[in-house]
Parts: structure tokens; sequence; C-alpha cells
């Protein structure tokens, strides 16, 4: 197997044809295999920011509580670091809060690991 940038698995993206380059950008999450969302509007997952939008909100959530690709995609919107919608039945406050405490969790694991 050919081996990437700095000796890992990754491509090493010079070696790659230009159009291949488009297969890093993250697709929908509603284009995951088994995507809960997938026939859903899009809208929903976006809710505005008012007593309306705090419905759409709840049946956002209640969409992804029931996804079975739900880690996967929190996992690619703490990835992208998305600002904004619902995303693995978090919003982004939600998904900020949790990607610090996986943080600070990494870095305790680490120490105490050294
Ligand atoms: S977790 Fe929610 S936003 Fe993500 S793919 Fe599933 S239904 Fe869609």
């Amino acid at each position: 197997m050919r081996r990437g940038v700095r000796g890992t698995l990754l491509p090493t993206l010079t070696g790659r044809p230009a159009e291949r380059l488009v297969d890093f950008a993250p697709a929908p999450d509603a284009g995951l295999p088994g995507a809960a969302c997938a026939e859903v509007d899009p809208d929903l997952f976006f809710p505005a920011d008012d007593e309306a939008g705090e419905f759409v909100e709840r049946r956002a959530r209640q969409i992804c509580a029931g996804c079975a690709v739900r880690e996967m995609c929190l996992a690619l919107a703490l990835k992208r670091s998305e600002q904004h919608g619902i995303f693995g039945g978090l919003d982004p406050a939600e998904r900020r809060t949790l990607a610090r405490r996986r943080y600070r969790e990494s870095a305790r694991a680490k120490k105490g690991a050294a």
C-alpha cells in the first residue's frame, strides 16, 4: 500500500486527479446511507430563532434520535465545526460543549499516559 502524508495511510493529495479532491468535501448528512432525514425537508434542521423554531427543532431532534447514522453524522459535524443547524441531534452550542469536553478528556488522557 502506498504511504501518504508523513508516513500515514492517508492518500497524498498531490497524486490524486483534481476531480477526486471533490470527494473530500463533506456530503450533506442526509446523503449518508441510512440517514433518517433523507426524505425530510432540510429546513427542519435549521430552525428559526422563535417559538415556531422551537417546535421545528424538537421535531428535528426526534428524527435524529431515531437515526441509524447519528454518531457518524455528529462526528462529521464536529469535524467540520458546523456553526448552524441540528446534526446528530445536537445544536451548535451543544456540539461546541461536546467538542470542548472531548478535547479536555483527550488532553487529560495524554497527560496521564505521559
Ligand atoms: S443524525 Fe439527524 S441530521 Fe444526522 S443524518 Fe441522522 S437524521 Fe440527519
